[in-house]
């Protein structure tokens, strides 16, 4: 059988072989918040899996940065977020399950996360593409910066593994740890 994309792999950090390449790493909220301590998230945020607003003031949305993987059918997902203007914010809220959604065109805002392996994501400028009711966005970033010339040429699945490898043992430097799902 030949290999495909998400076959296992021999892991280089607990020199295991683990029978599945996870194919994505996700945060679970913007990195400002996971840093703030519990209280402060609790009296400022308001929240679903999908969106925050922190002091009423403030707004995110989770979406999909997808990474074509050079010779393989399958994008690594990285479940990420961006900053929203309070307009496009309220907007995406309205639209929710609205099928009409799928037309709006492209949001602005800032990438919220400092994505591992790449220097300097947060506050990359996004855009936000709307997809069907049940989809997250998808997220683009500008093409000079690695990460967009990722997103654009592709990765080789030595660098999935590299994700991989955090996202089944985290980082020292990561308090809060990478989730795996899209
Ligand atoms: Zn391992």
């Amino acid at each position: 059988m030949s290999q495909t994309i998400a076959d296992g792999f021999d892991c280089s950090t607990c020199k295991e072989h683990h029978p599945e390449l996870p194919m994505s790493m996700a945060f679970a909220s913007p990195d400002f918040i996971s840093k703030m301590l519990p209280w402060d998230q609790e009296s400022r945020c308001k929240s679903s899996e999908d969106w925050y607003i922190v002091d009423d003031s403030m707004f995110y949305i989770r979406g999909c940065l997808e990474i074509p993987v050079v010779g393989g059918g399958q994008p690594f997902v990285l479940g990420i977020w961006s900053t929203l203007n309070e307009n496009d914010f309220d907007t995406t809220m309205e639209l929710w399950t609205d099928p009409s959604r799928i037309n709006e065109p492209p949001y602005l805002g800032m990438l919220s996360n400092d994505i591992p392996t790449y220097t300097n994501t947060r506050l990359l400028q996004t855009k936000v593409q709307t997809r069907q009711s049940g989809e997250r966005p998808l997220i683009f970033v500008p093409d000079k910066h690695p990460l967009g010339r990722d997103q654009r040429d592709g990765i080789t699945r030595e660098k999935v593994i590299e994700f991989a490898q955090l996202v089944l043992h985290g980082r020292s430097d990561n308090p809060y740890g990478y989730l795996c799902e899209k």
